[in-house]
């Protein structure tokens, strides 16, 4: 059901992740107002410099409450200095994406005008889905005797968070193909040459795959995909794998479109959406006003698009499509961030995204 406002929880976290939440949530609320809803925003305190201070990355009181908020917009979370005793980072954004079963990051990946690539292509148009919650990330908190010797991890494929994967793929595929004219298609890629748990995942997508005929497909292996990626993105339409090869890859698709700083994602289930830029914290540029902050205002885009699909509520379609157009504008015409090429700074390039908003075409 459409509603009159919406309960958006933000989670700017550590790093540039404040810098480009608060540019977001500029252009976000400009973009929902202008089609008659209000936004109301509360901010939860999650991540590194929590951590410092609490003990904890996330306290269980945010934890239930983002659940309850429309949506979740992050920032950013971690910071190298900042560890756990066992030494890996603090990280409460996969914290959530266990809690609320959100098995599914949607990476889009497109190539828009004015922004410099090194790969020779013209249209690069793609989503990189990578599952969330199993794969190689299964074992996290598994328990392990301490051993100075060796060290494994887990990878592990079940059929029902697969079915879920494969049918939001073939889901995206029909929605793009709807809206954005792409051609119906999604390509698998796997090691079911040599790994098991990959020769099953292959066994589902053909299995949910025959399920969907109006949606071409592909299966390729992880090593030939990622150089396809870089000598030829434009094959590419809607990419499905497995969690650590989804993290790589959704990089190398980022990075052919011009990098992380305008690579936007959201983390979804069947209930809930948490919308983040593909970037980390980038300490080396934190706190100089210079981030992108073009990600995470396309990011806040996908969390429109995910509330319009959610409450059947075109005014987010609408505000998303918007968005979408203003920060294209933008990137054609400048100002842009020094990473994609210019000069300016998170401020300028968010102004001039909220009045390219406000102009008449767009507005139309
Ligand atoms: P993580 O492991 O959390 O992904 P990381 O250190 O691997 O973190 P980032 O924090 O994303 O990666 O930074 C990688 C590089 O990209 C850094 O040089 C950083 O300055 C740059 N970068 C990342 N995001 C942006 C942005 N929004 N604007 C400009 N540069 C960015």
């Amino acid at each position: 059901m459409a509603k009159n406002h919406y309960d958006i929880a933000l989670l700017p976290g550590d790093g540039i992740g404040p810098e480009v939440t608060d540019a977001a949530v500029a252009v976000l609320t400009d973009a929902l107002k202008r089609h008659g809803i209000t936004p109301h925003y509360t901010t939860y305190e999650a991540g590194a410099a929590y951590y410092q201070k609490s003990n904890e990355a996330i306290s269980a009181a945010s934890m239930k409450a983002v659940g309850e908020a429309d949506a979740i917009l992050l920032g950013a979370m971690g910071l190298p200095d900042v560890r756990y005793p066992d030494g890996t980072e603090i990280a409460p954004q996969i914290d959530l994406r266990e809690h609320y079963g959100l098995f599914a990051s949607l990476r889009p990946c497109r190539l828009f005008p004015g922004v410099p690539t090194r790969v020779r292509a013209d249209t690069i148009d793609m989503v990189v889905i990578r599952e969330l919650t199993e794969g190689l990330f299964a074992g996290r908190h598994d328990p392990t005797e301490p051993n100075d010797e060796s060290a494994s991890d887990r990878l592990t494929i079940t059929r029902a968070t697969s079915e879920k994967l494969f049918q939001l793929a073939f889901a995206q595929a029909r929605l793009r193909r709807r809206l954005h004219g792409t051609p119906g298609h999604v390509t698998l890629l796997d090691k079911s040459n040599v790994l098991r748990s990959n020769a099953f995942l292959r066994k589902v997508f053909d299995e949910v795959a025959a399920r969907h005929p109006d949606i071409g497909t592909a299966r390729l292996y992880i090593d030939a995909g990622s150089m396809m990626l870089v000598t030829n993105p434009e094959r590419f339409d809607v990419i499905v794998t497995e969690n650590v090869f989804g993290d790589i890859t959704s990089e190398i698709a980022a990075g052919v479109v011009g990098g992380l700083g305008v690579a936007p994602s959201g983390d979804v289930s069947e209930t809930h959406g948490m919308f983040q830029p593909s970037h980390g914290t980038a300490p080396d540029i934190a706190g100089q006003g210079v981030a992108n902050p073009i990600a995470a205002i396309l990011s806040a885009a996908m969390l429109l698009d995910w509330m319009a699909d959610r409450h059947a509520d075109e005014r987010c379609a609408s505000a998303a499509a918007a968005i979408r157009a203003a920060t294209c504008q933008v990137l054609t015409h400048g100002p842009k961030t020094r990473d994609i090429g210019g000069t300016a700074g998170t401020a300028d390039v968010t102004r001039a995204i909220q009045n390219a908003l406000t102009s008449s075409a767009l507005a139309a």
